[in-house]
């Protein structure tokens, strides 16, 4: 099997991963990062795409600018720092597409949402809206109510049901590896990365190992949760680095990345 290009996907969901768009230390948004990827994302809706983003990043935007203990958070800490993160993030989202010409719409979406029958066909209504107004939803988990009983807790599921709900013919999930290794890469120099999976099998569950980064919720394993949602659903995912600059345009000419 092979992957088609990027130009032949028709609707496609984005996920961006929080170590990609905050600078922790800085409690910042990387800006300069994110326009370029606005940039991409522009040029996509240009060429008659239609792009959702799933954005991750309000607990980590909001603990660093509150200055928070580096310890885990407790779940009304994490809530109460994902309502600052979150009023800053679809700030800048709205700022970097607006540079295109590009509106920007909020959706903050509980599991229950995407899971309960009527709430999934009303979330999935307003973003056909959105679509057909040519608005660009930015999409995260409602953090700020979501309990750890009742919540996705990861972005890279989230964005998968997004994708099936919306019946997207692409997910590519931006994160800090630019796809999946028969070994965690890190520890092991004889790690490769495989370029196509063509079925999500007990053997390539196996090689994703649970890495997480300080920021971010999602491993691997998340990833390739990721992908059973998708895949089954008829919707190809890609895993890209997100650590580069314009990484939807390196995808498009031709990048690393694995393609499910
Ligand atoms: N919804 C979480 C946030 O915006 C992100 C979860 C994840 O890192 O995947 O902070």
């Amino acid at each position: 099997m092979s992957l088609p290009a990027l130009k032949d996907f028709r609707r496609i969901v984005v996920k961006v991963g929080s170590s990609l768009l905050i600078n922790s230390a800085a409690g910042e948004v990387k800006e300069a990062w994110l326009a370029a990827l606005a940039e991409d994302i522009a040029a996509l809706h240009r060429d008659g795409r239609e792009v959702l983003v799933v954005s991750s990043g309000s607990i980590a935007l909001g603990r660093s600018r509150l200055k928070l203990p580096r310890r885990p958070l407790k779940l009304e800490e994490s809530q109460a720092a994902a309502a600052v993160g979150q009023i800053a993030l679809a700030r800048i989202w709205a700022k970097v597409l607006a540079e295109h010409d590009i509106d920007a719409g909020q959706i903050l979406v509980t599991l229950q949402d995407t899971e309960e029958r009527r709430r999934y066909l009303n979330a999935r209504s307003t973003i056909a809206k959105l679509l057909e107004w040519r608005v660009v939803p930015v999409i995260n988990e409602n953090d700020t109510v979501a309990t750890n009983e009742i919540r996705y807790g990861d972005n890279d599921r989230l964005a998968a049901r997004v994708a099936t709900m919306t019946s997207a013919d692409l997910l590519v999930l931006l994160s800090d590896i630019d796809g999946l290794y028969t070994a965690p890469p890190a520890a092991n120099p004889d790690a490769r990365l495989i370029p196509v999976v063509e079925a999500v099998t007990a053997d390539i569950e196996a090689m994703a190992g649970a890495a997480e980064s300080e920021l971010s919720r999602g491993g691997m394993r998340t990833k390739i949760e990721a992908a059973k949602i998708a895949t089954s659903a008829g919707t190809h995912m890609l895993i890209a680095s997100g650590k580069i600059a314009h990484p939807l345009r390196a995808i498009a000419d031709g990048g690393r990345c694995t393609g499910l």
